[in-house]
């Protein structure tokens, strides 16, 4: 298949949009002035069910409709848009909603910007202890934007900052400096939309650079849901191919991250020949997804979607919740229903598939799983552990919050037995404090896909 993207300019142009109800392109036409949209001829041809519109998956997670929107914002967008000679307010209105929809307001932004020598490094995070995260220029965009996806404001914008070939060095030397590091995460965007030329040298940078400690090299990717022709027949396909061969041949333990939603994204002939070819490589394939309402919260889907995966030879993950963002409400599910549909699909599923973790909130403390519901004597409690956490002390002590259905994030959740805070808070705003230490939300945006 060869590629053909759509976006706002040309969306109208897709042949299947012009058997659905004009309000529901109306609808994407507003949506899209805010948020970007983008998608191509694989996802509309091969993966979206056009009998099933509006209430298809793979539609939702690719194609806005107004829920996506706060109800105030697409009103008076869809106003101006048919205002005749309101070229200008629109475009102050639309920069006025993404800068209320952005989560890092400019000026405002701090990373966790790794330290070396006293200069602050870019394009590069280090939250957790045996993991750095490495935003190579090349890689920060991707095949289609996902609805569910607050990075957008990374992808249009010059104040995220990204990591290009010139200064791959110092992610080496901050290596070298921190052998406790034993993984290094590549990640967008997408770093496979990168052409295999950029990729191998970035790679060939790490490799080159011996560095002892580094014993896993891992990329986060939805190119197989969007695009698996990346490893079928792309010019350079066998080239990307090669380099995961390498990659192994080195020595270092390689796993694609990737990104799945629903089980649909598994049934074609592309997606399995291009999980074929990367297992081929010695490559491992991990996948993770949020739990997202309007598209895979069903524990059918899961015990579907877990399933199919280890069939292909996959190894299920992470089950992340989104975070709620306040502005858009669509695709969340309460915690404590998250943990419903997980462990009703947990349950239902061999010991192969509970790899996975979950549900799993990418909070700025750290990774937190909701463990489940238990009542302790009279008190109703969600029990909640640490997976990863900016400090290793928190990680698998279990802790409590009080029962509350309708909580959507940790930010909602109260200590339960009568407790102040919870036991890392103190620590944590230690952390805080220390200069040295600049946190950001950032983490909580990178996990969806990474
Ligand atoms: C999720 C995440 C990682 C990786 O965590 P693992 O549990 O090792 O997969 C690393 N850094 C950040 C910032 C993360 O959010
Ligand atoms: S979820 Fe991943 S593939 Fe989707 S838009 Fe976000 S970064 Fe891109």
């Amino acid at each position: 298949m060869r590629l053909k993207n759509y976006n706002i300019y040309n969306f109208s142009s897709i042949p299947q949009l012009n058997n659905l109800d004009p309000k529901l392109l109306r609808e994407m036409e507003v949506v899209s002035h805010i948020l970007p949209f983008k998608s191509n001829n694989y996802i509309v041809e091969k993966l979206i069910d056009w009998n099933n519109i509006p209430e298809d998956p793979i539609f939702n997670i690719n194609f806005y409709n107004k829920g996506m929107l706060k109800e105030e914002y697409y009103d008076m967008v869809s106003y101006y848009l048919n205002k005749e000679n309101s070229k200008e307010q629109l475009a102050n209105l639309i920069y006025k909603i993404r800068q209320e929809l952005n989560p890092h307001p400019s000026g405002q932004i701090q990373y966790n910007l790794p330290e070396l020598n006293g200069v602050k490094l870019k394009g590069m995070q280090h939250k957790y202890k045996e993991t750095v995260l490495f935003f190579p220029i090349h890689g920060q965009t991707c095949h289609a934007y996902c609805t569910f996806c607050f990075r957008w404001p990374q992808f249009t914008s010059d104040m995220f900052l990204k990591i290009g070939m010139k200064n791959v060095e110092l992610l080496i030397e901050y290596l070298k400096q921190h052998p406790e590091v034993t993984d290094i995460l590549i990640t967008g965007g997408d770093p496979m939309v990168m052409t295999a030329r950029h990729l191998s040298q970035y790679i060939n940078a790490i490799i080159n650079a011996r560095l002892q400690s580094i014993k896993t090299i891992r990329i986060g990717t939805k190119s197989l849901s969007y695009w698996p022709y990346r490893y079928i027949s792309d010019p350079d396909s066998a080239k990307i191919l090669s380099i995961f061969k390498k990659i192994v041949k080195k020595g270092y333990h390689l796993a694609l991250m990737a990104n799945f939603n629903h089980p649909r994204e598994l049934q074609t002939e592309a997606v399995k020949k291009a999980i074929h070819n990367i297992l081929k490589t010695g490559a491992v394939i991990r996948t993770q997804s949020p739990l997202l309402n309007h598209v895979n919260a069903d524990p059918d889907v899961w015990i579907e979607l877990w399933k199919q995966q280890i069939h292909l030879g996959m190894i299920p993950y992470y089950m992340f919740i989104p975070r709620d963002t306040g502005a858009q409400k669509y695709f969340a599910v309460p915690l404590v229903k998250a943990w419903d549909i997980f462990s009703e699909a947990y349950s239902h599923v061999s010991g192969i598939c509970r790899t996975v973790r979950g549900p799993v909130m990418s909070a700025n403390p750290g990774k937190i799983a909701i463990m489940g519901v238990s009542k302790i004597f009279d008190e109703k409690v969600i029990t909640l552990n640490f997976i990863q956490g900016r400090n290793i002390t928190w990680v698998n002590k279990p802790f409590f919050a009080k029962y509350d259905k309708n909580a959507l994030w940790l930010s909602d959740l109260k200590p339960s037995f009568g407790e102040k805070e919870f036991f890392f808070e103190r620590s944590f705003r230690n952390l805080l404090l220390d200069s040295k230490f600049k946190i950001a939300d950032r983490a909580d945006y990178s996990s969806l896909c990474s």
